[in-house]
């Protein structure tokens, strides 16, 4: 051994030393500092709450076919969130205690308020009951706020792109909105894909700060444009991008909007070059047609029948295969837990005794759990008859 290896391991030693050193002394003034843990658990519950009271306090027609919804607190301040933050909104319609997930619009920089902005859906279930029948002073129970889908300076960089499908404009409008409200240090590039110029959301919000002395550049592109339309037109596609975004190196991507998106923005950014690690996608729900997407299983067409049993509970209802097995519990007045509704965050996760359900790619069940028969049944559809265990 030489001196300097000698010396090497004396210096290690010495380092452990100290390290054990620090243990026995932080062991032996343990119980003078010592947090209590109804402090911290205050202190959790502040910032990570399962549920909060939020009431209507008043309702903004974007769109024709969009609302937003200002929430107010009814039970103290809501919980701090970051902007493109959800939170999953509690509610019963027509007798079926369910949920939805509702990206909040405004940012965090205007505190004592969150905004929800709705799109209808045709045949939407909860979004139908939004836009038609909610109005204010309704009160209803929301999650406290979740997601990663916001601007990460530690792993981002600061130049970034949002690349936004109609109702997906709003986590994008709540950074924006929040960025420049706190003059914080980074370039947006808003390029948002609507099928007509008038369901454009926040329309003229957008153009006024994309006039302003700011960082934020905005394009809108029309995919059913009508005749006399100037602006620019077509899909967000790879020439689209590559048009309005030029050189990618250090940018990092944002994508929200509807499923069929997603595949193709993708696949352009894939073709420009943009590294995985710089592109971020927002949870969607589940798929509109589960049938169509790749590996559900061919013999089935969404809409056979089977059985679904409860572990506990006597009777036995009949689901259809297309739909997701959350929503067919909730029917029939079995509610479990949700928050994303999405597959990936595992709050639904329930133990598949018997039969089998189709899980799609977006479903994000731990290995291990797949091996005991977990799910995760807002992003699972019976393929047989199939008992559960809640
Ligand atoms: C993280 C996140 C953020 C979101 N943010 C927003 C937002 O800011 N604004 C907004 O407008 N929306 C947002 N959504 C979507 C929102 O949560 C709802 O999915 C949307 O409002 C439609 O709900 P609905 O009840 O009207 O439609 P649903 O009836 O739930 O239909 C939604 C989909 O669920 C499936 N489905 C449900 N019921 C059936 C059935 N009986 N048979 C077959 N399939 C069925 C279908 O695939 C259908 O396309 C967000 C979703 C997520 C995951």
């Amino acid at each position: 051994m030489e001196l300097k290896d000698v010396s090497d391991v004396i210096y290690d030693l010495g380092q452990a030393g100290l390290v054990i050193g620090r243990k026995i002394l932080a062991r032996s003034f343990a119980d003078e500092r010592r947090v209590e843990p109804e402090l911290v658990s205050r202190l959790m519950g502040r910032l990570h709450p399962g549920r909060m009271q939020a009431e209507i306090a008043e309702v903004i027609q974007e769109t024709e076919s969009t609302r937003t919804l200002r929430l107010a607190p009814t039970d103290g301040p809501f919980a701090p969130f970051r902007a493109g933050q959800f939170i999953n909104l509690f509610l019963t319609v027509d007798g079926v205690a369910t949920s939805r997930p509702y990206t909040i619009s405004s940012p965090p920089s205007r505190p004592g308020y969150i905004d929800i902005t709705v799109r209808g859906m045709p045949d939407g279930f909860v979004s139908a009951y939004l836009l038609g029948q909610a109005k204010t002073g309704d009160r209803f129970d929301i999650s406290g706020p979740a997601g990663f889908f916001y601007h990460e300076p530690l792993s981002d960089t600061n130049d970034l792109v949002f690349l936004a499908g109609g109702s997906g404009v709003t986590p994008f409008i709540s950074i924006i909105r929040d960025a420049l409200d706190m003059n914080r240090d980074i370039a947006m590039h808003l390029i948002y894909g609507s099928r007509i110029p008038e369901d454009i959301i926040f329309a003229e919000e957008i153009a006024g700060l994309a006039c302003g002395d700011n960082n934020l550049k905005v394009d809108i592109v029309i995919s059913e444009p009508p005749e006399d339309y100037q602006g620019m037109c077509g899909m967000l596609d790879t020439g689209v991008i590559r048009s309005l975004v030029g050189e990618v190196r250090g940018k990092t991507f944002y994508m929200c909007g509807p499923h069929a998106m997603y595949g193709l923005c993708q696949s352009s950014l894939d073709n420009l070059g943009v590294p995985p690690e710089r592109v971020k996608r927002e949870l969607s729900g589940p798929p509109p047609d589960i049938t169509a997407v790749e590996g559900w299983p061919e013999k089935f067409k969404g809409n056979e029948q089977f059985k679904v049993k409860v572990e506990g509970k006597r009777n036995r209802f009949t689901v259809r295969c297309g739909e997701p097995l959350l929503n067919s519990l909730e029917r029939n007045k079995v509610t479990i837990d949700s928050l994303c509704r999405s597959g990936e965050c595992g709050l639904c996760r329930t133990r598949l005794l018997e039969g089998e359900v189709y899980m799609p790619p977006g479903a994000t069940v731990r290995r291990s759990d797949l091996a005991f028969g977990y799910i995760h049944p807002c992003l699972s559809y019976p393929m047989s008859d199939i008992t559960i265990r809640l």
